[in-house]
């Protein structure tokens, strides 16, 4: 346990954690510890992976950095992954690529491997293969009485987990599935913003009939100034669309011709890659940002939201709208708490956060697609923190799902220890 200090990244933050403490655990039995510390004082617990999906800050108590939990083993003949806590997206598809492995990762490499699975995991063949989180095959977690428990499919606490982002305890590790997925075509069209408008109904036109094999996603950005960036998309706001496709070459040239054809392209890398190089698609910044976010779950994207949600973002808003459908529609094996699959469309959007307090920006965008709103997801929620209460949580799940999660919160972590993330008030 080292006195306040070490945050690392959290520090860029706007919404930084303010522990009094801050635990950089090596083994889960020194995270055992560290809650069994707070549990004993009755302090509240915040966890740190890398800083990139920070919602609450945590006020007092006990922060567990999990950067040294970094332990990975793959077992090429089960497919199975274990994997500690502190390791990120990128080290485990270079491991997993060793032997012609692939985690069903998403678009940054530099997220933590458990970080994204608490959201779900959305990942770039997400249409082909579901949420990452329902190929999770058990967990460890350490509760808020500090105990140890490893779960499997089939617990109820399992799937309460996986879905709520740290609000039932630390996950030291878990063990996950890998697919045999060596190469993919993919990489990005990227269009100046005046063609945004013919662009997004290209892309709507042909995501109606585009096989489950592809996952794509529409990102409008205006990207900064900066010398690090190619001369071409320095400064400039851009339409892209972002293709993950696991096909031949000539199969995924001929699939997206349709979208070549809305314009002139400022870029395209549209190429076969080994899938260790997945995460460079979506090119986003490796550092944690002072994020706000919000997001919709919508049962379509017609042009009348295509119109509603243009009319309220502009250069101050990265937009990324990803289509779901295929099998993310399914149940899952995991139990996992995923609402709203039947959703065909997620809409995110992100601006910068400079303090706590509302963003008008967000809420105009959840005014405008509300007509089509099923819901949101938890794990694309950052800042605002404000806004991150008992209602933004229940807005994540059906009525159903949430009065369950309350009544294992309320028998798990009655005293709401793990507070200083999705908020999930124990049931009285
Ligand atoms: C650039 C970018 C791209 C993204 N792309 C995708 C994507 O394609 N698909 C997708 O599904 N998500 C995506 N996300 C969302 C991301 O998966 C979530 O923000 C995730 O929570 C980040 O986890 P982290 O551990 O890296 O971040 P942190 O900020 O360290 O943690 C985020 C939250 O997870 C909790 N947490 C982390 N580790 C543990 C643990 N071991 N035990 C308990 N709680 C823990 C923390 O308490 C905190 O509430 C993206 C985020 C960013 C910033």
């Amino acid at each position: 346990m080292q006195p306040l200090g070490g945050a690392g990244e959290a520090a860029l933050v706007p919404y930084a954690h303010n522990p009094d403490l801050i635990a950089e655990p090596r083994t889960a039995a020194e995270v055992v510890a560290a809650v069994r510390h707070a549990a004993e004082r009755d302090l509240p617990i915040g966890v740190h992976a890398t800083g990139h999906g920070l919602s609450v800050p945590l006020d007092g108590g006990v922060l567990i950095d999990t950067v040294h939990l970094d332990g990975l083993w793959i077992d090429p003949e089960t497919r199975i992954a274990r994997v500690e806590a502190g390791v990120r997206a990128g080290t485990l598809l270079e491991a997993a690529a060793e032997h012609g492995l692939a985690p069903l990762s998403g678009s940054s490499p530099s997220v933590s491997v458990i970080g994204y699975l608490l959201g779900s995991g959305l990942g770039l063949l997400a249409r082909h293969y579901g949420y990452a989180a329902d190929r999770v095959r058990a967990l460890k977690l350490v509760t808020a009485d500090g105990e140890l428990r490893r779960l499997v499919p089939g617990d109820a606490l399992f799937g309460a987990v996986l879905g709520t982002v740290g609000a039932f305890g630390v996950v030291t590790a878990v063990e996950l599935e890998l697919l045999p997925v060596a190469e993919i075509y993919g990489g990005q069209l990227v269009f100046d913003a005046e063609l945004t408008g013919p662009v997004l109904d290209a892309w709507r036109a042909w995501a109606a009939t585009a096989p489950e094999t592809v996952t794509s996603s529409a990102g409008l950005l205006t990207y900064p100034d900066l010398e690090q960036l190619p001369p071409f998309l320095r400064g400039r706001s851009v339409v892209s669309l972002r293709i993950a496709f696991e096909g031949s070459a000539a199969e995924g040239e001929r699939l997206v011709a349709p979208l070549r054809a809305a314009g002139a392209t400022i870029t395209d890398d549209l190429r076969t890659m080994p899938y260790a190089q997945s995460g460079s698609i979506h090119r986003e910044p490796p550092e944690p940002h002072g994020y706000a976010a919000t997001n919709a779950a919508l049962r379509g994207f017609d042009a009348d939201a295509q119109h509603a949600l243009l009319a309220v973002t502009g250069p101050d808003t990265v937009v990324d709208i990803r289509q779901l459908g295929g099998a993310l529609r399914e149940p899952g094996r995991s139990g996992a708490a995923i609402d709203f699959r039947e959703a065909e469309f997620l809409v995110r959007v992100i601006t910068a956060a400079d303090g706590p307090g509302p963003v008008p920006a967000l809420d105009a965008v959840r005014t405008a697609l509300a007509p089509l709103t099923l819901g949101h997801q938890l794990g694309f929620l950052y800042g605002a923190a404000d806004a991150a209460g008992e209602a933004q949580t229940r807005a994540g799940f059906s009525p159903g799902t949430y009065d369950r999660l309350a009544a294992l919160k309320a028998e798990y972590d009655p005293a709401a220890r793990f507070r200083a993330t999705r908020v999930i008030v124990p049931e009285r």
